[in-house]
């Protein structure tokens, strides 16, 4: 049998590693604002390495006939404020049972200590009631974190569960014959501090994990604003040019078509629905457009009522297809809508191999005010540049749709 030096070393350095581990996870919820459930992980820490600390004191002093059942109690609780801690944690897993019941579970594994100190030595209750109390609080919170941990993510959860039920087992060395109570009490404290080390590691990388997440999610959010309007829900004017010259770069040179698009008489619209009423007009081509394109094919808004595509893999006929395709689109789902008669005016062209995008869009954007100069409600292609003069060839002009009012 160790001497009372010996044995109190070790249970002064468990306290010891216990504080580090409690003291990390202070400073950590510190730092920056602790998720739910960190209080009581600190808790859990904290009250874990004052119970150690309780017991090897009352060994050192000779008082471990009142300080060895406080100490032990001390050291029930972790189990539980970890599981309560998660339950707070990850408020939306279906977690059995309730707080409640882990409260409940402690405060009878708490009974069942403060009686078997309280029975005569000799009696089985005083042999059994400690360790039975251990047993109870860390396979109870073990299988609850194992059976709530159903997805990928939360391995953690399983993890810290495994070392929960592997802490239990040290009460169990109670149960041979010829052990002590201060063996007892070193064994459930060396297991808790080492549990407690594992427990810190564990929720400082859920708690890791989890910022990860959110600032992944605000990354996207934030790319999301900078690059997609907000009223139509369709890339950007800046979006559109990246998307396109990356489109660009990777096909083809000349596989693309360019078409600019804008609806005719838009003010007028303002004028007599609102801005409201405009807004809903412009949500409505957006939307339509989404449901007449394929994957591939890149929208935007070019800004105001004015649209801008690249459709890929495509020629100016396709390009024309397209415009009539949405027209007739956008006419239908306005008359479903209530909105006014909405009639759009088209530029087509192809891009040429050796062109940058802004030229292409030059070239769309003269032959959409030529569309509108013939009396809008028609789709016009350009040809390929004219040997780069001011004036592009129109090569076509389709009317579309009803006429404009
Ligand atoms: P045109 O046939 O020549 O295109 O005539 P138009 O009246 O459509 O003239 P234009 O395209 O120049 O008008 C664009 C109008 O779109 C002007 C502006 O008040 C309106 N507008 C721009 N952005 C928004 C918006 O986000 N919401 C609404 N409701 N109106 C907008
Ligand atoms: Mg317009």
């Amino acid at each position: 049998m160790m001497g009372p030096s010996t044995l109190t070393d070790g249970l002064w350095i468990a306290a010891g590693t216990t504080a580090v581990a409690a003291l990390a996870l202070t400073v950590a919820g510190r730092r920056h604002p602790a998720p739910r459930g960190w209080p009581l992980w600190q808790a859990a820490l904290w009250l874990g390495s004052a119970g150690i600390a309780l017991g090897a004191a009352g060994i050192d002093f000779g008082a471990q006939a009142v300080a060895l059942p406080l100490a032990q109690v001390l050291l029930l609780q972790w189990p539980i404020l970890a599981l309560v801690g998660l339950r707070r944690f990850h408020a939306r897993i279906d977690w059995p049972g309730s707080e409640r019941h882990d409260w409940l579970l402690l405060l009878a594994s708490a009974a069942l200590v403060a009686l078997s100190a309280a029975w005569p030595a000799d009696s089985a209750v005083a042999a059994i009631g400690a360790p039975a109390g251990a047993l109870l609080v860390h396979f109870y919170a073990a299988s609850l974190l194992v059976c709530a941990a159903a997805r990928p993510d939360d391995r953690p959860m399983q993890l810290l569960g495994a070392v929960i039920a592997l802490a239990a087992c040290a009460p169990m060395i109670a149960t041979l014959p010829g052990i002590d109570a201060r063996s007892l009490f070193q064994a459930s404290a060396l297991a808790t501090a080492l549990a407690a080390v594992a427990m810190a590691f564990i929720v400082l990388t859920l708690a890791f994990d989890r910022s990860q997440r959110h600032l992944r999610a605000s990354r996207r959010r934030l790319r999301a604003l900078a690059s997609i309007d907000a009223l139509t829900q369709v890339p950007n004017r800046r979006h559109f040019a990246d998307l396109a010259t990356k489109a660009m770069a990777h096909d083809t040179p000349g596989s693309a078509v360019l078409v600019m698009f804008d609806i005719d008489h838009f003010k007028q619209i303002n004028d007599r629905y609102g801005h409201a009423g405009g807004d809903r007009a412009l949500r409505l081509v957006a939307r339509c457009l989404r449901e007449v394109l394929r994957v591939n094919d890149v929208p935007s808004r070019h800004g105001g009522d004015e649209f801008a595509l690249l459709l890929r893999h495509a020629g100016v006929r396709d390009g024309m297809r397209v415009a009539t395709r949405l027209v007739q689109r956008v006419q239908t789902a306005a008359a479903e809508a209530a909105l006014p008669h909405l009639s759009l005016s088209f530029g087509i062209v192809q891009v040429q191999p050796a062109e940058a995008l802004g030229q292409a869009l030059e070239r769309a954007d003269l032959a959409l005010y030529e569309a509108k100069r013939q009396g809008r409600s028609r789709a016009v292609a350009a040809g390929g540049g004219g040997g780069g003069g001011p004036q592009p060839v129109f090569i076509d002009s389709r009317r579309l749709g009803l006429r404009a009012a």
